[in-house]
């Protein structure tokens, strides 16, 4: 068994003020793992008041130092991917090759767009031309709380601290109690660094603890927080008496509009994307909207291709997919595929129940659903596992509309080989960000959405802009 009771303040790993130990749940086997402990108050003050005390000096730490640590950064990271991936495989049930290479990859993905956009960063700028002696100057916000959940945890991490440690922020991360084993190598990761003690900052704990004493601690101006949109409230409204910025990012309900000039691979695309993950993943398109004439064959192409789609052990090589996160997760994905049964949807591929041969371990079967409707509880609620809901539709206008009607928008995608179409409708979609024809965004591209979805963007010079305050002074000397 794994122990790792310790903390990461001021430099120090440290044990925590209280023992107070919980169980780290293997989803491959349902079994403990590890033990860690949660935090208490002392702890969140002690790392706070270390974030807050290396703040005057890291703010004003020059661009190039910052930068030079950075880049180390993501040498000590790629040294110790490994050790990341069986950490993420173990905690959260991501199977090992893909752990490597997605779950680890997605890390380096953002140090290193970080290191460009940072590069290239003006935290100084004119007004414009018509007012030279107007500056302004863009300032780290101070500190910041960091609370990740635990679908992507490197991603979700590295997208929050690597944009502050740019901007010149000092944090306190928070990672969620079910995935904790990878965020303690990243602090070990960071502590190698060679940062300077108390810029970055780690304290395990759930969010009733931990999460709501930083979400409320008069020391920390910001939250910067991924997860459920539930939590997103709740720490909205935590953070309100001490008015704090809060930047979330919440969860999704992603339309694929598929056209019937849209390419051979576009359904096999889509589910093959929906099953990615064990289906968790909040930019998930899991609604898929099939146009009347082709619905029938890619209804048939998404029961093949669910059915090749194999699941297993995390520790196992291979292609399949892994365990969803926990047994709480496993209850709710069973009741809402009953519901949708329940409610008249065609199930095509899948159902409840545990995959055949696997009798313990929090494993779903790859499931879809058919005759959709977008009024069915499984086309509103995020499921978070690997269930997909097809939707038929006859016009442009009511798949933008379909696509629109929810209280999410995060992801949608478009479908078709009629390049003035697809802008079209990209420009009609409530979301943060729209990818068409399987085109991944580029290196930088603004992670973030709309309604329920959030209001962060996430990556790249958007991300760093996100830890900013932007000063206005008149009357600047250019001698
Ligand atoms: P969650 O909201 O339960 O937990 C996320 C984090 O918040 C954890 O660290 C948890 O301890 C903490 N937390 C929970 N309640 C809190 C509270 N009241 N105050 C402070 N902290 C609190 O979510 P989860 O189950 O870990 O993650 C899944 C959710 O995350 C999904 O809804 C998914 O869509 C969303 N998500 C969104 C994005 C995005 O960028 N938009 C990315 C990944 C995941």
């Amino acid at each position: 068994m794994i122990e790792k009771r310790d903390f990461y303040i001021d430099g120090q790993w440290v044990a925590p003020a209280a023992a107070n130990d919980l169980e780290v749940i293997n989803p491959s086997t349902e079994e403990p793992c590890a033990v860690i402990s949660l935090g208490n108050q002392a702890d969140t003050d002690a790392a706070v008041a270390a974030a807050k005390a290396a703040f005057d000096s890291w703010a004003f730490t020059p661009k190039a130092d910052r930068l030079a640590l950075i880049e180390k950064l993501l040498e000590v990271y790629q040294k110790r991917g490994d050790d990341l991936a069986e950490a993420m495989s173990l905690e959260m049930g991501a199977p090992i090759d893909m752990a490597r290479q997605s779950q680890v990859g997605a890390g380096s993905w953002h140090i290193s767009n970080f290191i460009k956009a940072f590069k290239d960063f003006g935290f100084e700028k004119m007004l414009g031309a018509h007012a030279p002696n107007d500056r302004l100057l863009y300032e780290p916000i101070g500190v910041c709380a960091m609370i990740t959940p635990w679908n992507w945890p490197m991603n979700q991490v590295t997208l929050k601290c690597v944009a502050a440690m740019a901007a010149g922020a000092t944090m306190v991360l928070k990672p969620s109690e079910v995935s904790p084993l990878s965020s303690i190598v990243w602090s070990e990761i960071v502590d190698e660094a060679g940062f300077p003690a108390g810029v970055y900052n780690m304290v395990n704990g759930d969010g009733m603890g931990v999460g709501t004493q930083l979400s409320t601690h008069p020391d920390v101006d910001m939250v910067s927080f991924t997860g459920s949109t539930r939590a997103g409230i709740a720490i909205s409204k935590a953070a309100a008496d001490t008015l704090k910025r809060v930047s979330l990012e919440l969860g999704g309900k992603g339309a694929n509009i598929i056209f019937d000039d849209a390419d051979d691979k576009a359904v096999k695309r889509g589910v093959l994307h929906m099953m990615n993950n064990t289906g968790q993943s909040c930019n998930a398109p899991s609604r898929m909207l099939v146009q009347r004439g082709v619905y029938d064959q890619a209804v048939e192409i998404a029961r093949e291709t669910a059915e090749k789609v194999t699941v297993g052990p995390a520790h196992e090589e291979g292609r399949h997919i892994g365990p969803v996160v926990s047994e709480l997760q496993w209850n709710k994905i069973q009741d809402l595929i009953q519901q949708g049964i329940d409610e008249g949807a065609r199930l095509i591929a899948g159902g409840t129940g545990r995959p055949e041969g696997l009798n313990k371990g929090f494993f779903v079967k790859p499931t879809v659903f058919a005759d959709v409707t977008n009024q069915m509880t499984i086309a509103r609620e995020e499921i978070f596992g690997p269930v997909l809901s097809m939707i038929p539709f006859d016009s442009e206008e009511e798949a933008i509309e379909i696509a629109n009607d929810t209280v999410y928008g995060l992801t949608n995608y478009v479908q078709t080989q009629d390049g003035s179409k697809a802008n079209r409708v990209a420009r009609q979609m409530r979301s943060g960000m729209v990818e068409m024809n399987g085109t991944s965004r580029a290196a930088g591209s603004p992670f973030g959405g709309y309604k329920q979805s959030g209001n962060g963007r996430e990556g790249g010079v958007l991300g760093i802009e996100d830890f900013l305050e932007v000063k206005a002074v008149s009357g600047w000397s250019n001698d």
